[in-house]
């Protein structure tokens, strides 16, 4: 019986992989990955490998999640090294709380090796801290495609300290923006759009809420960092969008737009 690795890939760039990730690539049995995951990294697998290819194209998707649950359950059977590669972190919005749940019940030996969420590559491509104390004290990793249940996602809870790391913004910009502001976030509140953070095609678009909405689409993968630390000029920023500091504790936000 071998053992089933969930690993992370990394943002792309391929020098961002863990050492750890780049020598289990090196002797993996079968790696299953998903399309997220950039060439550059799939080109550090053994040779002798099978590579399958279990992510999604054009949305729509190659295999179930219950059908990749099933593989790597029973690959464990026939390899000592079982790689699932997936892009960025496995933990963050990767599915991998499924798949551990059916090793675990299988009684599959798996271990997890972290990598470098999008949210991170993003923010390091623009140079940005996300928890810069001058203006942020803490950071929320959120989808904004919505939940199983076709909820929108609802951001009333975002304060003036918050940094906003959003996933799977999707190409309707327009209805980006309008959840924001729905959640009351400030239309001047800076945002900055990260595509194919790391890789050679990266693009960062410095933009705010309100003008979100007119931005040109960017390729996907892209991830939006929203809140005070999303400008070039963080030491100018003050109370400039948010009005009252102190209203943030008592749960009220008053937006100066
Ligand atoms: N497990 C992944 C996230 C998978 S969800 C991670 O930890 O990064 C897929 C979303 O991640 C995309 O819609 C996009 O918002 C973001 N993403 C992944 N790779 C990216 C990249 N190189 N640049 C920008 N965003 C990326």
């Amino acid at each position: 019986m071998g053992k089933v690795y969930l690993v992370g890939a990394g943002p792309g760039d391929p020098e961002l992989l863990t050492l750890k990730a780049a020598s289990l690539l090196a002797r993996a049995g079968i790696v299953f990955h998903d399309s997220l995951v950039s060439r550059e990294v799939l080109q550090l697998i053994a040779r002798e490998a099978e590579v399958i290819d279990v992510g999604k194209r054009c949305g729509q998707k190659l295999l179930t999640q219950d059908e990749i649950n099933a593989l790597l359950v029973s690959a464990a059977a026939n390899h000592d090294v079982v790689i699932r590669l997936k892009g960025g972190d496995p933990l963050i919005f990767g599915r991998a709380g499924e798949e551990i749940e059916a090793l675990r019940s299988a009684g599959v030996d798996f271990e997890v090796v972290p990598g470098i969420t999008a949210a991170l590559g993003a923010a390091a491509a623009a140079g940005i801290s996300l928890t810069d104390r001058r203006a942020a004290s803490q950071v929320v990793f959120s989808t904004f495609s919505r939940g199983t249940e076709g909820a929108p996602m609802d951001f009333g809870a975002i304060t003036s300290t918050t940094t906003l790391a959003l996933y799977m913004p999707g190409p309707d910009y327009a209805e980006v923006a309008h959840c924001l502001r729905e959640g009351g976030l400030p239309d001047d509140l800076p945002c900055v759009i990260v595509s194919n953070a790391t890789n050679a095609e990266q693009q960062i678009r410095w933009t705010s809420v309100a003008r979100l909405a007119r931005e040109e689409k960017l390729p996907a993968p892209a991830l939006m960092i929203v809140g005070r630390v999303a400008s070039r000029k963080v030491q100018e920023i003050s109370k400039t969008f948010w009005r009252d500091e102190h209203s943030d504790r008592n749960g009220s936000r008053t937006s100066v737009s």
